[in-house]
């Protein structure tokens, strides 16, 4: 198995997943097709499938593109969003299995950035689409606080802590910014700001234990974390999808 991260526009990452054995390949969220035509090319490999993570546009935009010079593409989105997604032709629910040649990959189904938002996992790489970003998470939506929370903490963080984290956009910089905000006392966010500097601002994929280290929204059980949600909301919070939904508040004006 190989992953290519793409950088699209409007800082999105597609991603194509190879089969090495087959040399059958799957995009993850095309924003744009000509960059994933030329990774297609390079790789010299068959593309079969689009996994759509939501249906937001600049998830799902040239999928048409992509249909119109590769016949019999599957185009693979969660059942939820047929009616969103008009280019789409392969339905799934959670827990289903999407085959990539001889990989397989399970879905996972998060709400909270949409109603109808999941992941794709593959062996240990896990595609968020917009659900988990590099030390964020989505902006709601049309899900509820409990609903996102509960797709991070129940869904994603039961995974292996090995497990690579490859998320829609690059938003890791500044949501370590707001993250240092959260918990000056956390050295690993400027450990982690670090790295990214050296890697010239990219940060896909990540772990899932970074995750745990650094990003705000998988750490609200966290004692600086819930007192800057309760300094921040003027109140005592009594849960953690209180202190969540307050942190997510404050990222979007920040
Ligand atoms: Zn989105």
């Amino acid at each position: 198995m190989k992953i290519i991260p793409i950088s699209c526009s409007f800082d999105n990452y597609c991603y194509l997943i190879i089969c090495l054995s087959s040399k059958k390949a799957a995009v993850v969220d095309p924003t744009e097709a000509y960059p994933v035509m030329a990774a297609v090319e390079e790789n010299g490999v068959q593309l079969t499938t689009v996994l759509c993570t939501h249906h937001h546009q600049d998830h799902i935009g040239d999928i048409g593109e992509l249909q119109q010079n590769y016949v019999d593409l599957d185009v693979i989105c969660y059942h939820g969003d047929k009616d969103r997604i008009s280019t789409a032709n392969k339905y799934v629910k959670d827990g289903d299995l999407v085959e990539i040649g001889d990989l397989q990959g399970r879905v996972i189904f998060t709400p909270g950035h949409t109603s109808s938002s999941i992941c794709y996992h593959f062996q240990n790489h896990l595609f968020t689409g917009d659900t988990l970003f590099g030390a964020g998470c989505g902006r709601l939506f049309e899900g509820t606080p409990e609903q996102m929370y509960n797709s991070l903490v129940e869904k994603i963080e039961p995974l292996a802590d090995e497990t690579k984290i490859y998320f829609g956009h690059e938003y890791t910089v500044k949501n370590l910014a707001f993250a240092q905000q959260v918990e000056p006392g956390n050295a690993n966010i400027q450990k982690r700001l670090d790295l990214i500097k050296r890697n010239n601002g990219v940060s896909t994929p990540s772990t899932l234990e970074l995750e745990k280290e650094t990003n705000p929204f998988l750490r609200c059980s966290e004692d600086e974390v819930k007192a800057f949600a309760e300094r921040s909301r003027g109140e005592a919070v009594n849960d953690l999808v209180e202190v969540f939904a307050e942190l997510r508040r404050q990222r979007n004006t920040f």
